[in-house]
């Protein structure tokens, strides 16, 4: 009997133990989580200078947020997202009070400066596939259609070049096998009156001066634009509407509670009605979407200028830009004619980005096992 109340004593206090053992350590981490960014040094990748080529072409940087401030909307982040979303909030006033902006680096320091340059139509997981609903595909279609529309009337009315044109592109079929499925596409897609054609293999050389492909989709809405520009036009835009953007303005805390309060790494607070999360792949940081998001690598290269000459012995008469889907990295080269791009030089062939990162969605330096150039 006193064995069997030794035991069970001896068992509820391992219990306990282990419980308050537990406790604490929970207790621990959620302390250490809430006082590591004030301790720790940041991770020196989380927002790695952007070195593309892009990259030249972006706006000057706005001073840091030096004072406390109130504000309606607090967008966290200067990428297409949160500079086209500050834009369109005060655009005809659908926020009358104050918006401002705050980026961690330079507006275009994330994907938005350095990236494939294609602005195509549809969402991603919409791009040249119907879903069960293709009245609501089309409505999509159309509305990022329309979208590359006024980027060009927004270029044109504030007189800032980004190097768009709407020509069109296409989604190549790299095997035979392909074939069959982008033709099926394009018989119901057209039914749900896109304008999308099917290019057959001859067409598509021509185009691309590449045997490399079996035929294509061909989207005439699609194009190409100038990324560090683009973000150019938006952040000259977004402050044309009276929004107010801080750059190298790190916000490290959301604080929720009636009025949001954002903290920033030199120690300023914006306290705002609502606060808007544009900030992609480095929304973890915040906390936010931490099980939601899963870090691409993509590479994209850059060629030098091409000459005339080099330009006819390739054969892309077209200038039409490409997708090609592959198993494991998407790969996009954007070709630069002379014509367009006379004042960079000659530079080397590479890439848009450098530096892998865990947290972004980075590009690597040195991409193992490069296809050959031009494709054949
Ligand atoms: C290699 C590559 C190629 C691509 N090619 C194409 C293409 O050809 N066509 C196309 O349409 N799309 C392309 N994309 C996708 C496209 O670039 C992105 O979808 C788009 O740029 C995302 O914009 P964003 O504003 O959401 O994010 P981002 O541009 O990444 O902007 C997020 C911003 O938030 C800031 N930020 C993050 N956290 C904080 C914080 N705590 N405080 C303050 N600021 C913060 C970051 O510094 C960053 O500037 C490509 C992407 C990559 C990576």
């Amino acid at each position: 009997m006193a064995e069997n109340v030794r035991k069970k004593s001896s068992r509820r206090r391992f219990l306990k133990t282990t419980a308050i053992a537990g406790a604490g350590s929970a207790a621990g981490a959620v302390a250490v989580n809430a006082v590591s960014p004030y301790v720790l040094p940041e991770e020196r990748r989380v927002f790695e200078p952007n070195h593309s080529y892009w990259a030249r072409a972006l706006p000057p940087v706005n001073p840091p947020l030096q004072q406390d401030l109130e504000a309606e909307v607090a967008v966290i982040g200067g990428g297409f997202a949160g500079l086209s979303t500050a834009y369109y909030l005060r655009k005809d006033g659908a926020i009358k009070g104050r918006v401002v902006l705050l980026e961690a680096e330079r507006c275009g320091n994330g994907a938005s400066g350095r990236n494939g340059a294609m602005i195509l139509t549809s969402t991603a997981d919409r791009y040249m596939q119907l879903s069960g609903t293709p009245e609501l595909d089309k409505r999509i279609y159309d509305l990022t259609a329309e979208n590359i529309r006024e980027f060009k009337e927004l270029s044109a009315t504030l007189r800032m070049d980004t190097e768009i044109e709407q020509n069109g592109a296409l989604q190549v079929c790299n095997a035979k096998e392909d074939v069959e499925k982008a033709r099926d596409y394009v018989e119901r897609a057209r039914a749900a009156n896109f304008p999308c054609e099917f290019w057959e293999k001859e067409k598509v050389v021509e185009a691309l001066g590449t045997q490399a492909y079996e035929g294509a989709c061909f989207d005439p809405n699609s194009g190409q634009v100038h990324p560090g520009k683009l973000v150019g036009l938006f952040k000259a835009a977004t402050e044309s509407v009276g929004v107010e953007i801080f750059e190298q303005t790190q916000v490290l805390h959301v604080h929720e509670g009636e009025r949001l309060a954002l903290t920033t790494r030199n120690g300023r607070t914006v306290r705002a009605r609502s606060v808007v999360l544009a900030t992609n792949a480095y929304s973890s940081k915040l906390g936010f979407l931490r099980r939601a998001a899963t870090p691409v690598f993509d590479y994209v290269r850059i060629t030098a200028p091409l000459s005339d000459a080099e330009l006819s012995a390739l054969g892309w008469k077209s200038r039409l830009p490409s997708a090609r889907p592959c198993p494991i990295t998407a790969e996009t080269w954007v070709p630069i004619s002379r014509r367009r791009s006379s004042s960079i030089g000659r530079p080397p062939m590479r890439c848009l980005s450098v530096n892998p990162s865990r947290n972004s969605m980075a590009m690597k330096a040195t991409p193992p096992n490069l296809p050959p150039w031009p494709p054949r």
